[in-house]
């Protein structure tokens, strides 16, 4: 039986793991297969506070870890399969195998990238279709690529993306991009890359490796073809929670809700950063609120002692 059990290993889960080990309630968490959340497939965060000329993705990721580790947090490598939060303490199944019994539960599983749709997206995904620059840059030296996607994630990735490529084309579905200013005016200086403005891409070509895109002009209606050896896939995330359906209340979009701090409607599990934000959705405000579950989980934890 465990005080605190914490699901996610990127800035909210070892955030709250910091909080809850120093508060002596020896935290469990969780942190599946690919350690260290989102931030290890980004590359430079410049916006991280207390790191004046920035820091590389998984380098935080690494010092939060260790950071967790040194005040006790115990790790387990593994993937959630099952929950069971009906009554206290609550179960966790992991790798369909071990079960753990938790008074408290935090709940940091974060996003993943959402994909077109495309079934040849699917099929060329590791043959040329990316949703991650920083992993799969590498492999495209000297090449053309495409990068959908009209924010932050887009212009960031298409910048460092240039590093490699001779050419990196940008295909946005509207004439206007929702990235910050900062970012839009790195992407505009970059001679290296360019706009398809109020475009989709209707369909990925290739056989073994992508050869190309088709896009499709939404004002004009006009389709052409994009020549490129990669496609990186940057249109935004999906909130990790479909473990939790039926047994944890959702906004529409799949977003746990949270009521008074992380609190989630069901005692005792609490949501910290990117699995109950559609807002911010930034590493520091996951960090932020993977520290308000730690304190809210110790504050239930006392409260059930003090009932008992
Ligand atoms: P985002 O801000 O939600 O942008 C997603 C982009 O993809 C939008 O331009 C959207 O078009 C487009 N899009 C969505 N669905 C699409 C579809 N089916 N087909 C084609 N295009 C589609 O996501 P993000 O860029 O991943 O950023 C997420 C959050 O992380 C933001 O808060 C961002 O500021 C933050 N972030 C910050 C940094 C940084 O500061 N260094 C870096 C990366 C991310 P529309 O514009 O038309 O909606």
């Amino acid at each position: 039986m465990r005080n605190v059990v914490i699901i996610g290993s990127g800035p909210a889960g070892l955030t709250a793991a910091v909080y809850a080990a120093r508060a002596n309630l020896s935290p469990l968490l969780i942190e599946g297969w690919q350690s260290g959340g989102q931030l290890t497939t980004t590359t430079e965060v410049e916006n991280y506070p207390g790191f004046a000329k920035g820091i590389m993705g998984p380098e935080l990721m690494k010092e939060m870890r260790s950071q967790a580790e040194r005040f006790g947090t115990i790790f387990k490598t593994g993937d959630v399969t099952a929950v069971d939060l009906k009554n206290r303490p609550f179960k966790i199944t992991v790798d369909g195998e071990e079960t753990l019994r938790a008074r408290t539960l935090i709940v940091a599983t974060g996003a993943s990238a959402i994909q077109i749709g495309l079934k040849n997206e699917a099929r060329l995904t590791g043959h040329g279709v990316s949703t991650c620059a920083t992993c799969d840059g590498f492999f495209f030296k000297g090449k053309e690529l495409i990068v959908v996607g009209g924010g932050d994630s887009a212009m960031e990735e298409a910048t460092f993306l240039t590093k490699f490529a001779t050419k990196v084309s940008i295909v946005h579905r509207r004439d206007k991009l929702r990235a910050s200013k900062i970012m839009q005016d790195r992407a505009f200086k970059n001679e290296k890359i360019s706009f398809v403005w109020n475009s989709a891409v209707e369909d990925i070509l290739g056989n073994d490796v992508v050869t190309g895109v088709r896009v499709k002009n939404l004002v004009t209606g006009k389709v052409t073809e994009l020549p490129c050896a990669g496609v990186f896939v940057s249109i935004g995330h999906r909130p990790n929670t479909s473990l939790f359906s039926g047994q944890i209340d959702m906004d529409a979009k799949g977003y746990i809700r949270t009521i008074e701090g992380t609190a989630t409607n069901v005692p005792g599990v609490f949501a910290a950063g990117d699995v109950q934000d559609s807002t911010y959705r930034q590493a520091v405000t996951a960090a932020g609120s993977g520290c308000m579950a730690a304190i809210d989980a110790e504050h239930f934890l006392e409260s059930q002692d003090h009932s008992s």
